[in-house]
C-alpha cells in the first residue's frame, strides 16, 4: 500500500520549492509511491474523487512547478524504484537511507534510471569512464524532474540540454495507463498517435506555435515531425509522471582542463568569449563558457579574488592536452586578461566547479542576511541580439540602483554565456524595489521575445506569472499568446481528461476550467 504522510511537518517539506514564489495550500497528504502500480492506484482514486495531484522531485525547481497551490495530493518521486528487473548489469547505491538500482548497458552506452535518483547520485553510480553529460548546477535535483524540465547546464554549450540524452521514457499517465516509449517509435504528423501498454489509443494535437531556434525550456515541445519522447521532455509534469528514463551516456573525457580568466572589463571578457567560440568552431573542444560580471564576483569568496577588483571573469572547460592549448592562450593574450586560474583536472578542477557553483549559494545567504528578495531572469536570445540584450540587462540593473540608491548590490549578471543565456538577478531590499525589479524584468522578457528569444531557457515556466499593463498573465501567454496556452491545455486534456495532474504548470487552473466549460 502506498505510504502517505499527513503530519504538518511532512506537508511543510513540500510547501514550496527553491524559488519560494508560491506556497502549497490545503494539501491532504504527501504520497510516496515505490512502483508504477502504486502511482496507477493513486490516479484511480484521484480521478474518482476529483482530487488534484502534484508531482514533486527534490524541490530545487525555480518556478513553483512542484508546489500544490490548489491543494490535493503531492506525489513524491524519491522512493520510486526501477519498474522491473532487467537482464542488464545492475548498479546499486544508497540515497535517503534506501537502496536504488540503475541498469547499465555498457556496450550501447545506455542507462535505465528511476525518476528519483539525483544527478549527483547518478554520476557516482556510473563507472568512472562513463558520463551523463547534462550538467545542471544543482546536483540534488532528480533525473525525472531534470527530464520533466529539460534541464541544462554549463556543458550544454557542447553537449546540448537533457533532451539530447533521452533515448526513452516510461510514463504513468493520469488515466492510469503506462507508456514505455523510445525515440523513433512515434513521430508526429498533425497529431501524435500512440497506444499505451493496456492498448488504449491516444491522439494528441500538436500545438501550432513556433518555438525559438535557440536554447529553450518554455512550453511543450512542438515541431512538425517531432518524436513523442520530445513531448514529455520539458512537459513540466502536466502530461504524466515519468517513472524511469533511458539515458544515453558518453565516454568521459579524461583530460578536461579548466580555466578561469579574469579581465579588467566586460568588453575584454566578451572579446575572449568571441575568440573561444572561434576556437570551438575549429579544432578545440570547448565544453563550457560561463560568465561572471563584476557584481557577481563581488559575492564570491576565494583567494584568487582577495584584494582584487576585476571587471569580469570567464570560466571555460576544454578537452585536450597542455600542448593543445595554443588557441586558449592566444585568446587570453589578445584580450588583455588580468589573471587566470588554470586547473589540470583532479581536485583543482573540482575546486573550480565549486567556485562556479558557489555563486548561487553566496547570493542566497546574502539575501537571507539582508532579509531581501531576488528576481532572476532565465532568458536567452539569438546570437545576433545578444550584445544588445546584455546592454539592456545592465541598463535595467542600473535603473534599479538609481531609483533606490543604497549600500550593497542591486543586481548581478552571470551564467551560460556560451548559449547566449545569462541570468540577471535583481536584488530587492524593499517591496518598492521588488515592484520595480518585476517591472524591469517584464520589460526584459518582452524584449527577449521580440528578438526571437525565450522567457525560459532552462528553468521552465511552472507557475510563474507576469504583470503586463496591469494584467497578470502566465509566462507562456507573453511568449506565444493565449491561444497557444489553450492548445497546450487541449494536448493535456487528451492524457488527463479530468485535469487532475500538475494543475497550474504552464496553464493556469482558470484556463483549464474555461476549456472544460466549452
Ligand atoms: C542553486 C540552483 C542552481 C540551479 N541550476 C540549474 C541549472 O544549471 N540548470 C537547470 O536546468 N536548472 C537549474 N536549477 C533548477 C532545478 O534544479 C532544476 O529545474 C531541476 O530539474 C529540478 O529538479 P527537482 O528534482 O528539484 O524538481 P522539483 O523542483 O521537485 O520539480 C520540478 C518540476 O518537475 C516536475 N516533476 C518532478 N518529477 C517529475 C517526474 N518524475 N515526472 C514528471 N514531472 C516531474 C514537478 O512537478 C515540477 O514541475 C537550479 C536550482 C538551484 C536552486
Amino acid at each position: 500500500m502506498i505510504r502517505k504522510e499527513t503530519k504538518p511537518e511532512s506537508l511543510a517539506e513540500f510547501a514550496t520549492d527553491e524559488s519560494g514564489i508560491v506556497q502549497a495550500r490545503d494539501v491532504e497528504a504527501v504520497c510516496f509511491p515505490e512502483s508504477e502500480q502504486e502511482i496507477c492506484e493513486l490516479f484511480a482514486e484521484a480521478n474518482e474523487t476529483s482530487t488534484l495531484v502534484t508531482t514533486s522531485g527534490a524541490g530545487t525547481g525555480l518556478n513553483g512547478g512542484r508546489v500544490a497551490i490548489h491543494g490535493g495530493l503531492v506525489l513524491a518521486t524519491q522512493e520510486l524504484r526501477a519498474p522491473q528487473p532487467r537482464e542488464l548489469p545492475a548498479i546499486e547505491a544508497e540515497q535517503f537511507g534506501k537502496q536504488y538500482v540503475i541498469y547499465l548497458d555498457q556496450e550501447r552506452l545506455e542507462a535505465h534510471v528511476p525518476a528519483g535518483v539525483s544527478t549527483e547520485l547518478l554520476d557516482q553510480m556510473l563507472p568512472e569512464g562513463l558520463l551523463y553529460p547534462p550538467d545542471p548546477t544543482e546536483k540534488s535535483g532528480f533525473i525525472g524532474a531534470n527530464i520533466a524540465c529539460n534541464a541544462s547546464g554549463s556543458r550544454t554549450f557542447h553537449y546540448g540540454a537533457s533532451r539530447h540524452w533521452v533515448l526513452g521514457l516510461r510514463v504513468v499517465l493520469p488515466t492510469g495507463d503506462i507508456i514505455d516509449i523510445s525515440r523513433g517509435d512515434c513521430t508526429a504528423d498533425s497529431e501524435l498517435r500512440f497506444a499505451s501498454q493496456s492498448g488504449r489509443e491516444y491522439a494528441i494535437p500538436l500545438p501550432s506555435y513556433q518555438m525559438p531556434a535557440g536554447k529553450n525550456a518554455a512550453g511543450l515541445y512542438a515541431r512538425p515531425g517531432m518524436d513523442l519522447v520530445d513531448l514529455f521532455v520539458g512537459s513540466e509534469g502536466i502530461l504524466g509522471v515519468i517513472s524511469e528514463v533511458r539515458l544515453k551516456l558518453t565516454e568521459r573525457p579524461d583530460n578536461i582542463l579548466g580555466e578561469i580568466a579574469f579581465f579588467p572589463s566586460e568588453a575584454e571578457a566578451l572579446g575572449f568569449i568571441d575568440d573561444l567560440r572561434t576556437a570551438a568552431a575549429g579544432a578545440m573542444t570547448v565544453l563550457s563558457i560561463e560568465y561572471f560580471d563584476s557584481n557577481s564576483l563581488g559575492f564570491m569568496e576565494h583567494e584568487v579574488l582577495a584584494g582584487k577588483d576585476y571587471g569580469a571573469a570567464v570560466y571555460t572547460e576544454v578537452v585536450g592536452t597542455l600542448d593543445e592549448l595554443d588557441p586558449l592562450i592566444a585568446a587570453l593574450d589578445a584580450n588583455n586578461y588580468a589573471a587566470d586560474w588554470f586547473a589540470e583536472g583532479g581536485e583543482e578542477a573540482a575546486e573550480q566547479k565549486g567556485f562556479r557553483h558557489s555563486l548561487p549559494d553566496e547570493v542566497h545567504s546574502y539575501l537571507r542576511r539582508h532579509n531581501s528578495q531576488a528576481w532572476t531572469t532565465d532568458f536567452a536570445v539569438p546570437a545576433e541580439k545578444f550584445p544588445e540584450m546584455l546592454q539592456a540587462y545592465h541598463a535595467a540593473g542600473v535603473a534599479l540602483r538609481e531609483k533606490f540608491p543604497r549600500e550593497g548590490k542591486h543586481y548581478l549578471v552571470f551564467g551560460h554565456i556560451g548559449d547566449y543565456h545569462l541570468h540577471v538577478e535583481f536584488i530587492a531590499h524593499t517591496e518598492d524595489e521588488l515592484r520595480l525589479a518585476r517591472q524591469l524584468y517584464a520589460d526584459l522578457a518582452r524584449q527577449a521575445i521580440a528578438w526571437g528569444g525565450t522567457v525560459s531557457a532552462e528553468h521552465g515556466v511552472g507557475k510563474k506569472t507576469l504583470t503586463v499593463n496591469g494584467r497578470t498573465i502566465p509566462y507562456l501567454e507573453l511568449m506565444y499568446g493565449k491561444q497557444a496556452v489553450m492548445e497546450i491545455a487541449r494536448a493535456k486534456q487528451v492524457l488527463d481528461p479530468n485535469l487532475i495532474l500538475n494543475v497550474g504548470n504552464m496553464v493556469p487552473k482558470q484556463y483549464l476550467q474555461e476549456m472544460a466549460a466549452n
